[in-house]
């Protein structure tokens, strides 16, 4: 109830939520409450979260941030609902985000962006924009996103919360509605590395439902959180330290690495050399993927249909009228890449390059057990500020999405303030290699 009163007093300024769900929040509260009773609850009976509209839940409306999708019912529940329903949480609602997932800013959330609750003239980062925007302002606990490119760390650093986006394959996908399904992951927010472990742990796990999970024991992740990195080997790969970021962001990620080695970590310089390439392959990658998986969206199997002189016309309006203009941009980027003739020259040099980006990370691990790094070159910007120009949006994203290409684990915590805004230190393991990453980030928050 607590916090049902804060969503209706903050929603106004901030614009979390796409769909509320009190009536659900409250009587699943009740069955927590008989479920505590009887001795049964588990670690997260009755806390009340949110979910990223992206991810499908039964009976309850899911837009993807889309008019395309703006009265889809889903008639199921994606794995990861289904685990935090039967671990009894407590459904807030559904969490505001860029279209389809695409988007650094919450900007191209086709009803009205989310604000910042550090300073509500800025952005919350994106596309997990309203999931972390939840957390900071106190209006959830913890929340699910989902991480195509950093769209779970870049807000987590931009609204000064704990984010995780899971190693590939460690969190099953079923019921995502796919952006771009070789680079998607769903992940947990929160307040501290501890709630993030707990939630990580509810949502992880093999699913015959999902080809590309991995059939892999959930370790404990709570057990790792010893407070002790003693010996831990820490490479800073120095590529992720780009032209052009902000010299306080800078300064905060080098004074928390300072940090980890006092606490007896070993920093070591190293060097990812093909990371320049990542956002060039990231921008042929996704958008052929989403080409691909948005083709489903044809006004005729899901949600919204416009009128029009027969089916291909109807197809035509619904699609170039419903869908946003960063969305058609993808389409057609994607179409484009994978069209025959230029399929060689685009998508498969991408795929190419990508193994090059993934194969820099396997020789890292011979010798450090993880990377310290920035998350964003920026703290929050202004909204508006980047909102014409797609290349500085997809700039942003310069040191997040080599680690979805590669398909390895990536901890955002919160390191300090610049210019009063928060900074996140990004953390990224070897693949199902979580568990490293939370002991250090518990260690240093
Ligand atoms: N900002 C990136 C993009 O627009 C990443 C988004 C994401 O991770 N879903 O594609």
């Amino acid at each position: 109830e607590a916090l049902l009163e804060r969503i209706a007093a903050l929603e106004p300024t901030l614009h979390s939520f796409l769909t509320q769900t009190p009536d659900l929040a409250l009587q699943q509260a009740q069955a927590a409450d008989e479920r505590i009773k009887a001795g049964n609850a588990t670690s997260l009976t009755g806390i009340p979260l949110g979910i990223k509209d992206v991810i499908v839940t039964k009976d309850v409306r899911t837009t993807c941030g889309s008019k395309v999708l703006e009265n889809w019912v889903p008639p199921y529940d994606a794995t990861v609902v289904s685990k935090l329903n039967e671990a009894g949480t407590v459904t807030l609602g559904k969490l505001n985000m860029d279209e389809f997932a695409m988007g650094s800013s919450n900007e191209n959330s086709a009803f009205g962006g989310t604000r910042n609750p550090w300073d509500t003239e800025r952005v919350p980062g994106g596309s997990s924009g309203g999931s972390a925007a939840a957390v900071a302002a106190g209006q959830a606990f913890g929340t699910l996103g989902t991480d195509t490119g950093g769209s779970i760390r870049q807000p987590a650093a931009l609204c000064g919360i704990v984010g995780l986006k899971p190693t590939y394959g460690r969190v099953s996908r079923y019921g995502l509605v796919a952006f771009a399904s070789s680079l998607d992951q769903c992940g947990p927010f929160a307040r501290t590395v501890e709630d993030v472990a707990l939630l990580l742990e509810t949502i992880a796990g093999h699913d015959p439902k999902d080809s590309t999970s991995a059939n892999l024991p959930v370790p404990d992740y709570r057990a790792s959180l010893t407070g002790d990195i003693r010996g831990l080997k820490v490479g800073v790969p120095s590529e992720y330290f780009v032209d052009g970021m902000e010299p306080g962001v800078e300064k905060a990620v080098r004074t928390a690495i300072e940090q980890i080695k006092d606490l007896g970590a070993e920093i070591v310089e190293v060097s990812l050399p093909h990371t320049k390439y990542a956002l060039p392959v990231y921008y042929i990658i996704a958008p052929a993927e989403c080409s691909t998986n948005l083709a489903r969206f044809d006004g005729v199997r899901y949600g919204v249909r416009l009128e029009g002189n027969g089916l291909f016309d109807e197809i035509e309006s619904t699609r170039g009228q419903l869908f946003g203009a960063e969305v058609r941009r993808r389409i057609m980027l994607g179409t484009y890449a994978l069209s025959s003739g230029y399929y060689d020259a685009y998508y498969r040099r991408a795929q190419q390059v990508r193994t090059l980006i993934r194969r820099d990370f396997q020789e890292v691990w011979s010798k450090v057990d993880l990377l310290a790094a920035p998350t964003s070159p920026s703290v929050a910007f202004k909204i508006g500020e980047k909102a014409d120009d797609p290349v500085a949006m997809y700039l942003s994203d310069v040191c997040t999405l080599p680690i979805n290409l590669a398909g390895v684990p990536g901890l955002v915590v919160p390191c300090g303030f610049s210019d009063n805004l928060p900074t996140g230190l990004q953390l990224i393991g070897k693949p199902f290699d979580e568990a490293t990453l939370l002991r250090v980030g518990h260690a240093y928050e």
